[in-house]
């Protein structure tokens, strides 16, 4: 019977990585469905910019506390890998603590382990904080209108799941030591073991497989829930980092030029201008962008790794100031959306129309309270752009749909006539010089 359970463990590792696989596959061609974007820079910084951002999670320390106590879980769940690795090939090899008994590692496995735990602890620490946090305190960010129903529930679930894991570890280890008379030296479980050092072998046998067992399908269930969880960030903050603008780099905060329109103001400008050439076959170019497939692949990548953590919206004069924009709910919406669409394209194929488009969710007065002060692109923690899906969809809703106010549109015709925002002739832009002269030389006569 001893091959049985690592049988077990191997049908049931396989299932979950097959179904993994299934659902981490649908989100590379969701993301896949967006437009072409080259991305600038030389692999080298962005290297770094990914090793800043996502791995040492710079921007996480512009806040101290929760960024101690976000670290304490970060690192703790850095290091629990090691761990996970053993209990993975202790589940395939059926021999427990292979590290222990097969590798000769002696008083470095103690430490190590011991080192966990005390991480453990205080990802334990952080983990209850972090509920308090969202559920007690009332921070506002947490308690805006997009964060009701499953994103409210998210956010609470993996810190639930965080606990068990730990009651997982932490049963696993004391059981452990209770059986082995302490003869691992773990610093934290050392410490429980004499608690239940009374219990008899079999019991104690059931609760470290208890531990074992819960540790692993905890690990099994967080691998397939990551997907439909804004918990997807913990993979994709990494390439979305990398792929992301670069600080200090000249072009932070420059909104993309439309070609298109280029090409038109210069030949505005300069009529002698060579024209374009032009495929007479072509589908006409749709300006901005209506639904998710019109955004490029970038801009879904960033709704995929978005972690709904608000500080986008907490930084936004917008909605600070009670419009209804938040850029959270921008990137909540685009990702929503393009599962809907993704979805629907896999079932229907790939000319499906489901006759919905991004503007079902997203308003138009949502669009238009954006300034585009990049606050939102610079508070965000994983170099999320919410701005450039804002400029898509407001370039559709008024150079495809005219759907803009009156002010914007006299502010157009002034840009298109007088070459500024001023209802007057560039000529006339200096008359306010002459009329202050004026009014000095009279008062010195
Ligand atoms: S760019 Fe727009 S969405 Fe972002 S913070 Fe500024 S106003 Fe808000
Ligand atoms: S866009 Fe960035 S800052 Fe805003 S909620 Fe998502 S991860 Fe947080």
């Amino acid at each position: 019977m001893a091959f049985l359970q690592p049988l077990i463990f191997a049908i049931v590792t396989l299932t979950v990585f097959f179904l993994a696989f299934k659902k981490y596959r649908v989100i590379y061609a969701n993301i896949n469905l967006g437009k072409d974007e080259k991305i600038a820079g030389d692999s080298g910084t962005r290297f770094k910019n990914m090793m800043l951002l996502a791995f040492g999670q710079k921007k996480m320390f512009r806040n101290l506390t929760p960024a101690i106590l976000h670290g304490f879980i970060y690192v703790a769940f850095l290091f629990t890998q090691i761990e996970l690795i053993e209990i993975f090939i202790d589940g395939f090899t059926g021999i427990h603590r292979f590290f222990w008994y097969v590798l000769p590692l002696g008083g470095f496995y103690t430490a190590l382990i011991s080192f966990i735990e005390i991480l453990s602890v205080l990802a334990f620490v952080g983990t209850i904080a972090f509920l308090a946090r969202r559920n007690l305190l009332k921070v506002p960010r947490f308690h805006m209108d997009e964060m009701t129903g499953w994103p409210k529930l998210d956010g609470n679930l993996i810190l639930f799941f965080e606990l068990i894991l730990l009651v997982g570890i932490f049963s696993m280890n004391t059981a452990d030591m209770a059986l082995a008379d302490g003869k691992y030296g773990f610093a934290i479980s050392g410490m429980l073991y004499p608690l239940i050092d009374g219990l008899g072998d079999t019991t104690l046998h059931i609760i470290e497989r208890f531990g074992w067992w819960i540790h692993i399908l905890m690990v099994f269930g967080f691998i397939l829930y990551l997907p439909a969880s804004k918990h997807l960030h913990i993979m994709l903050a990494f390439p979305n980092a990398y792929y992301g603008p670069l600080d200090g780099g000249a072009n932070k905060g420059e909104i993309a030029n439309m070609p298109r329109i280029t090409e038109e103001i210069k030949l505005m400008m300069d009529p002698s201008a060579p024209m374009p050439e032009e495929d007479p076959n072509a589908e006409p170019e749709r300006f901005g962008a209506k639904d998710v497939t019109d955004l490029s692949w970038k801009s879904l990548l960033d709704a995929y790794s978005c972690t709904e953590c608000g500080r986008c919206s907490s930084a936004c004069p917008a909605n600070q100031t009670g419009k209804l924009l938040s850029p959270r709910k921008i990137m909540m919406d685009t990702r929503d959306r393009l599962e809907e669409k993704g979805a629907g394209l896999r079932e229907h194929g790939a000319d499906h129309d489901d006759g919905k488009s991004l503007f079902d969710y997203i308003s138009t007065e949502e669009l238009r309270a954006c300034t585009t002060c990049n606050a939102c692109v610079e508070e965000c923690p994983v170099s999320i752009n919410p701005v450039n899906i804002i400029m898509e969809l407001r370039r559709y809703m008024i150079l495809e749909e005219s759907n803009s106010t009156e002010e914007w549109n006299l502010m157009f015709n002034n840009v298109e006539t007088n070459g500024a925002v001023w209802k007057m002739p560039a000529s006339d832009r200096t008359s306010w010089i002459n009329e202050l002269e004026a009014e000095a030389e009279a008062e010195d006569a």
